[in-house]
């Protein structure tokens, strides 16, 4: 089982290149049963696509990139 630290590292990873199927397992199922490392996931996300944004020049994130409670996103099998 993933500790929370673990979990927020492999998730600032796979934003930069794809994990390995092992650690992309235990992620998902520490997402699972982790509201708090979710709720990371999601700020993350936003920040990416916020900078992302303003690098480009456009205005703002868009309606899709809500901070919050979301319902977990497993991924689909490879
Ligand atoms: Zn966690």
């Amino acid at each position: 089982m993933l500790s929370c630290k673990e979990a927020t590292r492999l998730m600032s990873q796979k934003m930069d290149s794809k994990l390995p199927a092992l650690e992309r397992l235990s992620l998902t199922f520490h997402l699972l049963i982790c509201h708090g490392c979710r709720s990371f996931g999601s700020q993350l996300r936003f920040m990416r696509k916020a900078v992302r944004c303003i690098a480009d020049g456009s205005e703002t994130p868009g309606q899709d990139a809500v901070v919050g409670d979301q319902k977990p996103v497993i991924p689909p099998p490879p």
